[in-house]
């Protein structure tokens, strides 16, 4: 099984988890004219909406798994706190794409550090924390200020701490529980930006242009295109992401995010985590791109030649939050592009749903 392997109209692509990722990939796939199955745990899934075919269980369900595997060509998935055991349980039975190891390394902060040390990749200083010994020793090599981070099952912000000075730091350790920790230099940053690139099995990348990110309540808020950065700064993230999803023998969509350094003695740009799948902060690339970053996943998976991923306009993408999302047609003015995600409850906090915002070039 070959992972460059052509995948014909009609192929049956399981997809793990049922946001509103899995939503949208199973749009694109359709469009393409293939079939998706969601697995998802949650009854209330919003990617359940949009297609027939769907297995509620849980991710350790072994029989569910296996006839969830019976009734699909290819799996992938929308997250990266798969199991890895359900990964390589699946992959036993049909092709897994993106590989397990694009999951090990993403959804363990360490090794991803460590992965990306390894591949030469530019990131802040970092130092393991599993015991209080470690913290200390920790705190002196990288010194303050400083991020503390849990290693797993930290995202939008949750499982870190800001240490600003020494007062912060055992409140920090213990609000994290002490152990499976990384600290993590503080990088003066003037923008964060990400990168959406999509890697085919033939080894061929395609990278969009880099979005410029900016956070509200630890949350992507905006992504903004094109980004505050030179050319070569944008060339340099689409290299090292292309470079990335190289080294993981990546097979699909990746996102990259990075810091654009304000201090000009380190790297212009650091890495600061990828994600082995669509992403948030590549939502624009619906409303301005050739081919948007779905179809791309879709095409990279089925062995599809991948799409241009040109940019045809400037945009800005926000992501509507909570309650948010009850105002959105009051909010549209002309060019935007609304995306609703079809959630039933919306709580506080719960991506509800984006607008495009776009700026025609006359
Ligand atoms: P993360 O969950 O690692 O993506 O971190 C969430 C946000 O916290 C980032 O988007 C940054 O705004 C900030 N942050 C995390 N780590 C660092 C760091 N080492 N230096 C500066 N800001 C950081």
């Amino acid at each position: 099984m070959t992972e460059s392997h052509f995948r014909p109209i009609g192929t049956r692509i399981g997809i793990l988890g049922g946001g509103q990722l899995a939503r949208m990939l199973s749009l694109a796939a359709s469009r393409l004219g293939m079939k998706t199955h969601i697995f998802c745990p949650d009854p209330l899934s919003p990617a359940f909406e949009v297609t027939p075919h769907r297995t509620v269980a849980d991710y350790e369900d072994r029989d569910a798994l296996a006839r969830f595997a019976a009734e699909v060509d290819i799996v992938t998935y929308e997250f990266e706190n798969v199991p890895l055991a359900t990964a390589a349980f699946l992959a036993g039975l049909r092709p897994l794409m993106p590989n397990a190891r694009a999951l090990a390394v993403a959804q363990d902060r360490l090794a991803e550090k460590r992965f990306l040390a390894d591949a030469g990749i530019a990131i802040a200083p970092f130092a393991p924390v599993g015991s209080l010994g470690d913290f200390e020793a920790a705190l002196g090599e990288i010194g303050i200020p400083c991020v503390l981070k849990t290693t797993r099952l930290g995202y939008d912000g949750k499982g870190q701490r800001m240490i600003r000075s020494g007062a912060d730091a055992m409140p920090a350790y213990a609000d994290l529980g002490g152990t499976d920790l990384v600290l993590e230099r503080l990088v003066p940053f003037e923008r964060e930006i990400s990168v959406v690139v999509a890697r085919a099995g033939t080894g061929e990348t395609r990278a969009f242009d880099p979005a410029e990110n900016v956070h509200r309540d630890h949350m992507l808020f905006t992504s903004t295109v094109p980004a505050g950065i030179s050319e070569t700064v944008a060339e340099k993230a689409r290299i090292i992401a292309a470079d990335i999803a190289e080294v993981l023998d990546f097979v699909g969509v990746l996102g990259v995010e990075f810091f654009v350094a304000t201090d000009t003695t380190s790297p212009a740009l650091l890495v600061n985590e990828i994600a082995p799948r669509v992403h948030n902060s590549g939502h624009w690339t619906e409303a301005v791109c050739l081919t948007d970053q779905f179809e791309q996943h879709i095409r990279a998976i089925c062995g599809w030649p991948l799409g241009d991923p040109a940019r045809m306009a400037d945009v800005r993408m926000v992501n509507l939050v909570g309650d948010e999302i009850e105002a959105v047609a009051d909010m549209l003015e002309p060019g935007d592009a609304p995306h609703v995600y079809g959630k039933s409850q919306p709580r506080p906090g719960r991506k509800m749903g984006h607008l495009n915002r776009v700026t025609l070039r006359r």
